[in-house]
């Protein structure tokens, strides 16, 4: 009985060679009882004997990367496996993305100390800062309130990149997003409102009592050198209102202090470089210090990237880029990496660019291992927090991801496999509901652009409050296991890197 059958390679990444799947050696076969000869046996033991072969690498490290896919929780995770191992030809389920090879897990509990169900801004705050605090923030400590200038002065939160930095280690941050954005932002930032990019953005009365936008704060990060790579969107928050945008033609930035962060970045030394564009990001030396804002507002989802007028790196190649260089520092770097569109496909109920947004995030995580040595680079794959999208119904073994599950529903109508609890495709926005439920049209819901039907009616989809999964590998990765609070994925790195005790023993914080 021979049923096309592909065995995944489940090996863990750099931990131990990729054993050769079924067919078996005879060494398992012998031990393996009656059903030695059934793959899926041969398969459970081999899994076996490379997990007993795993072996703890405690710290310290010289480097850790924390990827961030926000919204990418673990029903996300399982459909993108599913799409990916589709797209390369298989049934999907045997897949496993990059970062589901690694050996370590840990659930990470994402609510802020005000929200149940987070958003980006608290949930990263506590992953960069060691403390949880309230959503709308970046990196402040539970102390300060929303939208509060004076109470956000007096509580700031050391972020993981400022000790680096005063450790002297090099840090970057790349993101999909916008750089100011909540996730990224959070990284090097203090303010009490995440929507604080430009000084455009901020309340006049913010301004006068001494706070400042999250822009500014990168091009001015006092700690260290400064950022030494930064990768993203959100330009219009760089340059001034006065300067048209060099992509947008008839765009301008939104500044309104008149100030051009971009060309203060790349004043700062002649190894700064300010980057917009494909063509220039590749031509930028090797030991450029780049800021590179390659969209006015986020970049491309990765499905739409080829189209995009200035052209924009991958998320893979800005990751790879960022390596490169802040690799060439001896005492190490930090480096955060968000795929932060996966959660914007979501609030638009959008599972195709949610899906291959998240295999894109697999892809820089497998470039990243690959260009680094296991046993001293922490790589740390996790996501802020969580969505609606459900994965239901009985859809056949190797059923496409994007189809129907091949079953009615109580209506007599077909359902698709991936639907959401809320958002713009809720079934409730149709105009006539008189003949029930829409149908769901199987080649209407594989194209890119089809959003997903669901339930309760919200013109954009929630985030979820469910756990997210915490993957890594190297040294302390061993260390993420069990159902962990979110900001305990800082503590982990800082134990890694010794940060506290590096930072401590170099020059003063007031540098
Ligand atoms: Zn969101």
């Amino acid at each position: 009985m021979t049923k096309p059958f592909i065995l995944a390679c489940t090996c863990l990444a750099a931990l131990t060679a990729c054993a050769t799947a079924p067919g078996a050696p005879s060494a398992v076969s012998r031990n393996a009882g009656p059903l030695a000869d059934d793959p899926w046996f041969a398969l459970g033991q081999q899994t076996l004997a490379e997990r007993k072969a795993v072996r703890s690498i405690r710290g310290p490290a010289k480097n850790v990367i924390l990827f961030v896919a926000d919204g990418m929780d673990p029903t996300t995770v399982a459909a993108a496996r599913i799409f990916d191992g589709q797209l390369k030809g298989g049934t999907g389920e045997e897949n496993a993305l990059s970062f589901e090879r690694f050996a370590h897990l840990a659930m990470s509990k994402t609510y802020t100390t005000d929200y149940q169900v987070p958003d980006s801004a608290g949930t990263m705050s506590a992953m960069v800062t060691g403390v949880k605090t309230k959503s709308g923030m970046l990196s402040l400590t539970d102390a300060a309130e929303r939208g509060d200038c004076a109470s956000a002065l007096a509580a700031a939160a050391p972020t993981l990149a400022e000790y680096a930095e005063r450790a002297g280690l090099a840090v970057g941050v790349v993101s999909t997003a916008e750089l100011t954005h909540a996730t990224p932002g959070a990284v090097y930032a203090h303010v009490p409102e995440r929507g604080w990019g430009s000084d455009a953005d901020m309340p006049a009365a913010a301004k006068a009592a001494g706070c400042v936008d999250i822009a500014r704060q990168l091009i001015e990060f006092p700690y260290g050198d400064g950022l030494d790579i930064a990768l993203g969107g959100g330009r219009a928050h760089f340059l001034p209102l006065t300067a048209s945008d060099p992509e947008d033609g008839g765009e301008t930035g939104e500044r309104e202090d008149g100030r051009d962060l971009a060309a203060e970045w790349a004043a700062k030394s002649p190894d700064h470089v300010f980057v917009w564009n494909t063509a220039q990001f590749e031509a930028a030396s090797a030991d450029a210090k780049i800021l590179g804002l390659f969209e006015r507002g986020h970049l491309e989802f990765e499905a739409d990237r080829a189209a995009d007028t200035g052209g924009e790196p991958s998320l893979t190649e800005m990751t790879v880029a960022a390596i490169e260089r802040l690799s060439r520092r001896d005492e190490g770097f930090f480096l955060v990496v968000e795929a932060g569109r996966v959660d914007h496909a979501h609030h638009g109920g959008n599972a195709y660019r949610a899906l291959t947004d998240t295999i894109e995030f697999a892809e820089a995580i497998a470039a990243a291992r690959a260009m680094t040595a296991v046993e001293d680079t922490l790589i740390i794959a996790t996501a802020d927090h969580g969505h609606t999208m459900a994965f239901q119904g009985y859809p056949k073994r190797g059923a496409s991801i994007l189809g129907l599950t091949g079953y009615d529903a109580a209506d007599g109508k077909g359902y698709a496999t991936l639907a959401y609890a809320n958002g713009p495709g809720s079934v409730f926005f149709e105009e006539d509901l008189s003949a029930g439920r829409p149908p769901v049209d199987a080649d209407a819901a594989a194209l890119a652009n089809y959003r997903q039907q669901a339930l309760i009616p919200l013109r954009s989809e929630t985030h979820g409050g469910q756990d997210v999964t915490i993957h890594a590998s190297g040294p302390n990765a061993y260390l993420f296991d069990g159902v962990v609070e979110q900001n305990y994925i800082f503590h982990v790195i800082e134990d890694a890197l010794r940060l506290r005790a590096r930072a401590a023993s170099a020059a003063p914080a007031a540098d």
